[in-house]
């Protein structure tokens, strides 16, 4: 754990009003029979992961159906103000009355760097056409995604690597971040990163303990792709306590050079400016 720096950037954090964190934990409860092991609302994760060393955090959340997505984003917009050294991806929803307007909206606000968005959750295809204006949109304004697009934890029929490849075949320069590294596909999103310079693979909920473990591959990819790599804890919405997690990386022998590249410099070249403290 002593690698990782004493400042470092989280990635991929979620961060949601308390009645939706509320209803996803009941959904984990309900669906999976898990119950997350950080049971902490907003406010009480961004102070847990500023004291463990989080000089930034970078969190999102998803619009799970239509008409959920302005809620948040005037409760993202509330937090942003109010709380220093934190990033957003905003949800967006094309089925929302105004979608692009709103998106165009809140792009303008210097802490949202772009749009996540969660094909396990959300009822779309990330080829829909009706996603390319928006993918346009955080191309022309010079934002990202983030996409939750792999088959891990559990799949469907919107998520995998094929979608991603096609997307990318009509906008190669596509700027963003593949939560989880796309798990269970590692293999083929780290070869996506060659020749698609706007890629980046985050690393959240790949390396936790026992069962929930993701990431199977060895130290030599994450240390060749050592410069496309983001840090994200994925929490607070994880079921076993985020030292277990560092540990089980701790144990893969990695190098300074993939904890300072992949816990802050990659990150503060993406957020363009360095770290100090929330
Ligand atoms: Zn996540």
């Amino acid at each position: 754990m002593s690698a990782v720096p004493e400042r470092y950037i989280d990635f991929h954090a979620h961060l949601f009003p308390d009645d939706f964190f509320d209803a996803i934990w009941a959904f984990f409860r309900r669906e999976y029979g898990l119950e997350v092991a950080h049971r902490l609302y907003a406010r009480e994760c961004i102070d847990f992961l500023r004291e463990r060393g989080a000089g930034a955090v970078v969190y999102s959340n998803y619009a799970h159906r239509k008409g959920v997505a302005r809620t948040l984003n005037e409760w993202n917009i509330a937090l942003l103000e109010s709380t220093a050294g934190l990033s957003c991806f905003a949800p967006f929803h094309p089925d929302d009355d105004d979608a692009l307007a709103m998106a165009r909206d809140i792009l303008q606000h210097p802490q949202v760097l772009g749009f996540k968005l969660h094909f396990l959750v959300q009822p779309f295809r990330p080829d829909d056409e009706s996603l390319f204006p928006l993918y346009e949109l955080v191309m022309e304004r010079g934002k990202r995604l983030l996409m939750h697009i792999g088959t891990g934890p559990i799949g469907n029929g919107r998520v995998g690597a094929a979608y991603l490849e096609r997307i990318l075949e009509r906008y190669p320069c596509l700027p963003a971040n593949i939560a989880h590294m796309g798990a269970f596909e590692f293999g083929r999103f780290f070869s996506l990163l060659e020749g698609h310079p706007g890629l980046f693979l985050d690393t959240a909920f790949c390396f936790l303990p026992g069962k929930f473990r993701m990431y199977t591959l060895g130290p030599e990819p994450l240390e060749q792709y050592r410069d496309r790599l983001l840090y994200g804890s994925d929490f607070p919405n994880i079921f076993s306590h985020c030292d277990e997690e560092l540990a089980a990386l701790e144990a893969m022998g990695l190098s300074d050079e993939f904890y300072r590249k992949v816990f802050r410099d990659n990150g503060e070249a993406l957020l363009g400016r360095a770290i100090s403290g929330l």
